[in-house]
């Protein structure tokens, strides 16, 4: 079977090390593995739409950062198919007919659409187009055949949601649709990164994020401003790691080098922690450990962002391409599901031939 890579993100802000710890930096790492037969990143702009509709210009001016900070991060056009979601209208056919196979119950009991739902104050006037957007992220899934889905931890209930979808058109039409794999962070920290004030999780609607494109001082005023442990309050006392953000986005970024790099008084982030919960260890420390990796991290990102900043057009045309050649790909999936859902009556030479034979009859 083929290895098809799919996921994505909406183009509502700028994009954060949450995404990248989350998955960008695992599409990145599987891409260069040469393994998959195809690899489609989507920029899910008719998605954003859905809790953005009176705010258009902000989905559209958000295309491009996004992408670029794909370009950044080292997506690469040449190995990745990079598109735009609202570009390939087979996917609205494909929402439409899956919308038949789930029930509004099950929507309701999606723990994540809850959390958002909460989070956006929606309560009784939640837009159809967003409570039913985990059917609209099943159709961009097997459009395109995925069968690997790197993606953080708040996107699991919608891989379940889209298994459950390709179960049932399989069972009630045959077998057409490609089962998918969520592929979560294997890291704890990254499956759900918190934002700087140390809230369950970054993210671009609660201002809580470290941006990829931020500059230096920047970073580094958020890095010094970070939750820590609030009774932790003279170097000598005790300190704990749980809810730590500092010790969190440790465990996200941190790699053995950094070490002799930055801290050479300890040899790996296990004696830095058992310090830490002996007491002795004061925050500052800590945080210009965490500032000195993030710079290291976060440099390299920034650098090649600021090159494909220079040539715009050319992005745009990247995405143009990557769109096109995805609408082929979602075309053909959908020949197949209407084919298995018998509503290709024009191909269906049985149909005509039997309909014929009823009037001869007559
Ligand atoms: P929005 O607030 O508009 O929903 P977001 O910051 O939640 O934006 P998305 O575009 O919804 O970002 O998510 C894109 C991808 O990044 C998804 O795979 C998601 O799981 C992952 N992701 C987002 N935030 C985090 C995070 N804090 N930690 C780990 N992964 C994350
Ligand atoms: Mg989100």
């Amino acid at each position: 079977m083929k290895k098809i890579m799919l996921t994505g993100d909406r183009p509502t802000g700028k994009l954060h090390v949450g995404h990248y710890v989350g998955s960008l930096r695992r599409r990145v790492e599987l891409q260069n593995t040469g393994d998959f037969d195809d690899i489609f990143i989507m920029i899910a702009d008719a998605q954003a739409l859905t809790d953005n509709a009176d705010n258009p210009e902000k989905v559209r001016q958000n295309i491009i950062e996004v992408a670029l900070d794909y370009l950044a991060c080292g997506l690469d056009p040449e190995k990745s198919t990079l598109l735009i979601q609202s570009q390939i209208p087979e996917l609205c056919e494909l929402s439409f007919y899956y919308m038949n196979l789930v029930t509004v119950s099950r929507l309701q009991r999606n723990p994540t659409v809850k959390t958002e739902i909460k989070m956006r104050n929606f309560e009784a006037s939640i837009p159809v187009g967003f409570f039913t957007y985990p059917i609209s992220q099943a159709a961009d899934i097997t459009a395109f055949k995925a069968t690997v889905v790197p993606v953080g931890e708040d996107q699991m209930p919608m891989l379940e949601q889209t298994k459950e979808i390709v179960h049932k058109f399989n069972s009630v039409y045959g077998e057409t649709l490609v089962e998918p794999q969520i592929l979560l962070p294997d890291n704890e920290a990254c499956m759900r990164l918190p934002g700087i004030d140390g809230k369950a999780k970054m993210s671009k609607s609660l201002g809580n994020c470290i941006y990829l494109s931020e500059e230096p001082e920047e970073i580094k005023k958020k890095v010094f401003s970070m939750f820590t442990d609030p009774t932790h309050i003279r170097i000598e006392d005790p300190g704990k790691l749980e809810g730590n953000t500092v010790f969190t986005y440790l465990d996200a970024f941190c790699r053995p080098e950094y070490f002799p790099e930055f801290l050479p008084e300890y040899n790996d982030l296990d004696e830095l922690k058992d310090h830490y919960k002996r007491g002795g260890l004061g925050d500052m420390k800590v945080k210009r450990f965490l500032n000195n990796v993030l710079q290291a991290e976060l440099e390299p990102i920034r650098s090649r962002r600021k090159e494909w900043q220079k040539d715009i057009p050319a992005v745009y045309e990247i995405l143009r391409k990557g769109s096109e050649k995805a609408e082929k790909v979602a075309a053909e999936t959908l020949r197949d599901v209407k084919a298995a859902m018998k509503i290709n009556y024009f191909d269906d030479e049985e149909l005509i031939k039997m309909q014929s034979a009823k009037y001869t009859e007559e």
